[in-house]
C-alpha cells in the first residue's frame, strides 16, 4: 500500500473509532406531547420531575397549548404511551432513531473540518470544539495587536481553561463601557458559541463597518461559558446541558449553571433541588466552577456594564429579568426598547419574530440565572437571554448548512440591539 493509501486508511479508521464512541441514540424515540390545559400542563412538568430518563427537550412556554418535545430511551417508550394514553394527554411520534441523525449529523461536521487549517475558524463551515475554540482566540491578539486582547479567568471542573476575549478600537481609552455578551452557558446548544464566534468576526475582521460599534464600548465576549459540558456533547453525548460536575446523586452529573446564580437563588419555583433535573440548581449558589468564572466577568466589569446579553437557544426570544418574580425591574421599559430594536430589525430582514418581554411572563419562571444577577448583582444597564432559532432534529442540532442563515439574521437583531444600547445610554449610563 502507498504511504497515502495507508495514511487514508489509518484516517478512516480513526474517524470510526471517533463515531463509535459517540452516545449513538440508537432507538431513542422523539415524542411531540401537546398539553391542551393548565392540568396536563402540571402533569407534564411532573413527568419532567418524576421521569429524569426522559428528556424534555426546549422551551416549555405558559401557553397551554404549547407542544413540547420528549426523548427517550427505548425501554422507556411503551412507558410513556401508556401513561399518555391513561391521562389522555396527546402524544406523537416524531422520530423513531435518533442514532442515524446524529451519527449524519456527527459525520458532516467531521468532513467538513477536516477542509481547515486551525487555528483559523471559518464559522459557518462547521461546529467547533472548546479546545478549537481557544486556540482560535489565542491567535487573535497576534492578528489584531492593538484591538484583540485574550485573558483566561479561571478554569472548569474538568480545568479546561475558560477564556475572554475583548475586542477595542485600539485607541487605548481603558474606561469605556462595555457590552458583554456569554455563549454555551448550557452544553448542547451548539448555536450559541458560533453566534458568539460570529459576532467576533464582524467586530475584527468586518471592522470598518462596525466601527460604530466599538467608538465608546468594548466588547468582551466568552464564547464557552460551560466547557465540560461542550465538550461531552462533541465527544459523548450530543445532547447534554449541565456542567459535568458530580453531585451528591451518584446516578447523576451535572448541573445548570443558569439556575446557579446567587441571585434569589434556590425557589422552587423555576429551579429544581433534584441532581437528576436538567433544571437542577446546585447545592448552593456558584457551587459549580464555571458560575464563579462567569461570576467574576460580570463583576469585573460590573461597573462598566451597559449590556449584558446571554446567548441560548432555542425558539427566538429576547428574555428580560426577572425570572424569579411576576414583579417587572424599574428600568423594564428601557429594556424592551432595546428588545424592540432586535425584533424589529429581525422581521425587518428576514420575517424572523421573536417574541420578548420578562422570562417570567414570557416563558416561566427561572431561579438564579444569570441575566437576573446581571441586573440585580452585577450592575448591568441592560441584561438579556436571547434565545436564538431552533434547527436541525430537535432544535438544538442546526444543520452546518443552517449556520449561516441563523447567525446572519441574529446579528442583524445583536447589532440593532448595541445600536440602541449606545443610543440610549451613550458614553454615560
Ligand atoms: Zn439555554
Amino acid at each position: 500500500m502507498t504511504l497515502i493509501g495507508t495514511a487514508i486508511l489509518l484516517l478512516l479508521l480513526l474517524q470510526t473509532a471517533v463515531l463509535y464512541a459517540w452516545q449513538d441514540y440508537k432507538d431513542y424515540h422523539v415524542y411531540e406531547l401537546t398539553p391542551r390545559d393548565a392540568s396536563e400542563q402540571s402533569l407534564l412538568r411532573q413527568l419532567a420531575r418524576e421521569q429524569p430518563q426522559w428528556d424534555f427537550l426546549g422551551p416549555r412556554r405558559r401557553q397551554n397549548d404549547s407542544t413540547v418535545r420528549v426523548m427517550v430511551p427505548h425501554e422507556e417508550v411503551a412507558s410513556l404511551v401508556s401513561l399518555s394514553d391513561s391521562q389522555g394527554l396527546e402524544h406523537r411520534l416524531l422520530i423513531d432513531d435518533l442514532a442515524p441523525l446524529v451519527q449524519a449529523q456527527r459525520a458532516e461536521n467531521l468532513r467538513q473540518k477536516q477542509r481547515l487549517q486551525l487555528p483559523h475558524i471559518d464559522v459557518l463551515a462547521a461546529f467547533y470544539t472548546h479546545a478549537e475554540i481557544n486556540a482560535y482566540l489565542d491567535s487573535l491578539p497576534e492578528r489584531y495587536p492593538r484591538r484583540a486582547q485574550v485573558k483566561q479567568f479561571g478554569w472548569s471542573y474538568e480545568r479546561r481553561p475558560l477564556k475572554v476575549l475583548t475586542i477595542s478600537n485600539g485607541d487605548g481609552r481603558r474606561d469605556k463601557p462595555v457590552i458583554l455578551i456569554d455563549g454555551t452557558v448550557h452544553a448542547r446548544e451548539w448555536i450559541s458559541p458560533s453566534m458568539a464566534l460570529y459576532i467576533i468576526q464582524q467586530l475584527l475582521e468586518h471592522f470598518e463597518e462596525n466601527q460604530e460599534l466599538l467608538q465608546d464600548y468594548d466588547w468582551v465576549i466568552v464564547p464557552v461559558v460551560n466547557a465540560d459540558g461542550y465538550e461531552h456533547t462533541h465527544s459523548e453525548s450530543r445532547y447534554w446541558r449541565k456542567t459535568r460536575k458530580p453531585t451528591t446523586d451518584p446516578e447523576c452529573v451535572g448541573t445548570d449553571i443558569n439556575r446557579n446564580f446567587g441571585y434569589e437563588w434556590g425557589h422552587d419555583e423555576g429551579s429544581s433541588s433534584l441532581p437528576c433535573e436538567d433544571i437542577y440548581r446546585g447545592e448552593r449558589p456558584f457551587d459549580q466552577p464555571e458560575s464563579q468564572v462567569l461570576r467574576d466577568i460580570l463583576l469585573t466589569y460590573g461597573q462598566r456594564l451597559t449590556w449584558y446579553l446571554s446567548l441560548h437557544s432555542y425558539g427566538n426570544y429576547f428574555l428580560l429579568p426577572w425570572g424569579y418574580t411576576n414583579s417587572l425591574p424599574n428600568n423594564y421599559e428601557d429594556m424592551m426598547a432595546v428588545a424592540d430594536a432586535g425584533a424589529m430589525a429581525i422581521v425587518h430582514a428576514t420575517n424572523g419574530i421573536y417574541s420578548y418581554g420578562s422570562t417570567y411572563y414570557v416563558l416561566y419562571p427561572t431561579s438564579g440565572d444569570t441575566a437576573d444577577y446581571a441586573l440585580g448583582v452585577a450592575n448591568a444597564t441592560v441584561a438579556m437571554t436571547m434565545e436564538l432559532p431552533a434547527g436541525g432534529f430537535l432544535g438544538f442540532d442546526p444543520w452546518v448548512s443552517h449556520i449561516e442563515g441563523i447567525v446572519s439574521e441574529s446579528w442583524v437583531g445583536v447589532r440593532a440591539m448595541a445600536v440602541e444600547v449606545i443610543r440610549r445610554y451613550g458614553i454615560h449610563r
